[in-house]
């Protein structure tokens, strides 16, 4: 692949994410050329991903193409390749498009769905990890009632009308809420023949409670308001496996289900299992306080695949705050290096956390207050519209949540099933 020769010291940037794009733009004009790779060449904005993949929003609108938001910048060059080793003797990055040599390079991957070691589950289930799998997700929740509306057997309407979402961290919450919403306003208009009694909607939890890096309080918040729902919400529940639409238990029950999602964990992407370094829990990349890896300060490591011990003694959480922090202070301190000024260590500005249950229904922890019903959940619309990359997609996704909230309907119902991608050709 061309690039152009470097003329000052080459920083490759590995992931567009959340935190390679601040890396990028805080080193627009600083005495480097920059280099991002990523292998798509969109900035998916994930925390709406739920909505992509329940007839909310289309994809279009939570994606901006990564040279679209570069533009302007005369340092940088994006190529979309797939990187597959970083040689950190030799200092290039090895990519499915050639190998690209750096003095500097940033390691932003993010992170993949953590299956722990259930292979039916990954092989079966659906997960919400980028922009296909939210599709893939919306065209089978509406395939399944298109196929139970066109089934006499009761067991198989009732297979197709269960579904059941893996793990109560906020994306699980969201769908569980969100598929509920659908279920209830949405699809009885479509499908008048269907008796929406049958519906079943599980929300499954390992642990004792929902929202575990919330405060108790909102947990139970938001268990009282999906049960409220209409969610049959269980907690201390641990899936072993799912075969032939059966998914089971660790006490020995079964259920019998068309669709499982699995949102019960994630793990640094799978690029921090080809890298010369030990790994902390979840694959995560041990870095020194300043981002760097202990033993090669030419190699910054940051977001999701970071792990870096805060003040109390737990690792920093996979947020897309931590991630623009962390990238921000990365492009501050290759410039300070660059200048052999001392680097600087992260302080993380906790902008609190929040999670949507549904319509005029969140959960939020802002400024050390609980916050949860209406006011969280316009707290929790205005945060995701002010971060929402792109003036247009901001436009659109404000036109579609108050058609949702105006008329309980969804536009983005139409399954296009999927055909030979268009590069498999070239
Ligand atoms: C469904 C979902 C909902 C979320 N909701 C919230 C929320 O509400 N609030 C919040 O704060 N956080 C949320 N998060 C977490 C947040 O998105 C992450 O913390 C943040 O994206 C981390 O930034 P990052 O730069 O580390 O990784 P990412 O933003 O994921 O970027 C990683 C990039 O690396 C690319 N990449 C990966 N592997 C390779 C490779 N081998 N070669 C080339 N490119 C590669 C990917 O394509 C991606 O563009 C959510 C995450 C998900 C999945």
């Amino acid at each position: 692949m061309h690039i152009p020769p470097a003329t000052q010291r080459r920083v490759v940037i590995i992931g567009a994410g959340f935190g390679g794009q601040e890396v990028a733009k805080h080193l627009a004009g600083a005495p480097v050329d920059i280099l991002l790779l990523d292998r798509n060449n969109y900035y998916g904005f994930w925390p709406l991903l739920y909505q992509v993949a329940t007839a909310g929003l289309e994809p279009q609108e939570i994606a901006l193409p990564t040279r679209a938001l570069l533009r302007g910048i005369p340092n940088i060059q994006f190529r979309v390749a797939q990187v597959e080793r970083v040689d950190f003797d030799r200092r290039v990055v090895a990519t499915d498009q050639g190998d690209f040599p750096y003095d500097e390079v940033v390691i932003s991957a993010g992170t993949a769905t953590n299956f722990f070691g259930l292979p039916e589950i990954e092989a079966q289930s659906f997960d919400l990890k980028d922009v296909p799998a939210a599709v893939a997700l919306r065209n089978h929740l509406i395939t399944c009632f298109e196929r139970a509306v066109g089934t006499d057997d009761v067991a198989e309407r009732q297979r197709l009308l269960c579904f059941v979402v893996v793990g109560g961290g906020p994306t699980g919450v969201e769908l569980a809420g969100a598929i509920t919403e659908l279920t209830r306003h949405v699809m009885p208009k479509d499908y008048p023949a269907l008796d929406f009694a049958q519906v079943q909607i599980h929300l499954l939890e390992a642990t004792n409670r929902l929202l575990a890096a919330f405060p108790d309080r909102l947990g139970r918040k938001a268990q009282r308001t999906l049960t409220s729902m209409g969610v049959n919400v269980q907690l201390g529940v641990s899936v072993t496996g799912y075969q032939d639409s059966c998914l089971r238990f660790e006490d020995g029950n079964q259920l019998s289900t068309a669709t499982v999602i699995w949102a019960a964990g994630v793990k640094a992407a799978a690029l921090a299992t080809t890298l010369p370094v030990t790994r902390q829990r979840g694959d995560r990349i041990p870095v020194t306080p300043e981002l760097q890896l202990a033993d090669r300060p030419e190699v910054w490591v940051l977001g999701d695949m970071a792990y870096l011990e805060g003040p109390d003694g737990k690792p920093y959480p996979q947020l897309a705050t931590v991630a623009m922090q962390q990238g921000r202070l990365v492009a501050r301190n290759l410039v300070r290096k660059l200048r052999g000024k001392p680097l600087e260590p992260f302080h993380y500005f906790d902008k609190g956390m929040m999670a949507t249950i549904g319509r005029r229904r969140a959960v939020a922890r802002i400024w050390n207050m609980n916050w949860s019903g209406t006011i969280a959940w316009w707290l929790w619309l205005g945060v995701h519209i002010l971060y929402l990359a792109g003036f247009r997609n901001r436009v659109l996704v404000l036109i579609n949540w108050a058609y949702s909230y105006l008329t309980y309907d969804r536009g983005a119902r139409a399954v296009f099933a999927t055909t030979q991608r268009a590069d498999d050709t070239l």
